[in-house]
């Protein structure tokens, strides 16, 4: 098995799914939200490095969610609602969503 390069400690939900491996379907396991931020977090919330301020627990499904996919009007307050979902549409665009798991962390 490949090393790590570097290590990260993270904290998510115990309920949360385990990280599936890279390239199947992206199930929420918010690994790679928690590792570090994307750059959507990053040209739109400035967030640099920790666990993504945008990155919510959904009860219902029992998995992670993207804030800036399901509320962003509610991290960028100059963004009117009614383009929320046109905003939305993009970031899905942008964080590739639904395109599968595009990150190599290995959750321990
Ligand atoms: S992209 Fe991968 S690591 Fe990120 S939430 Fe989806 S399954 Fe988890
Ligand atoms: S903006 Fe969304 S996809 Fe990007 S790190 Fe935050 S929660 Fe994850």
């Amino acid at each position: 098995m490949k090393k790590p390069t570097s290590s990260t400690l993270i904290w998510l939900r115990q309920q949360a799914p385990l990280k599936p491996e890279v390239g199947q379907a992206c199930n929420g396991c918010g690994v790679c939200c928690a590792a570090e931020p994307c750059p959507v977090a990053l040209v739109f919330l400035w967030q640099r490095h920790g666990s993504c301020r945008a990155l919510l627990w959904d009860h219902a499904s029992m998995s992670y969610r993207c804030g800036m996919l399901t509320q962003p009007a509610q991290y960028l307050r100059w963004l009117p609602l009614r383009w929320q979902a046109w905003f939305a549409r993009r970031v899905r665009r942008w964080i590739a969503a639904g395109v599968g798991c595009d990150s190599s962390a290995q959750a321990e």
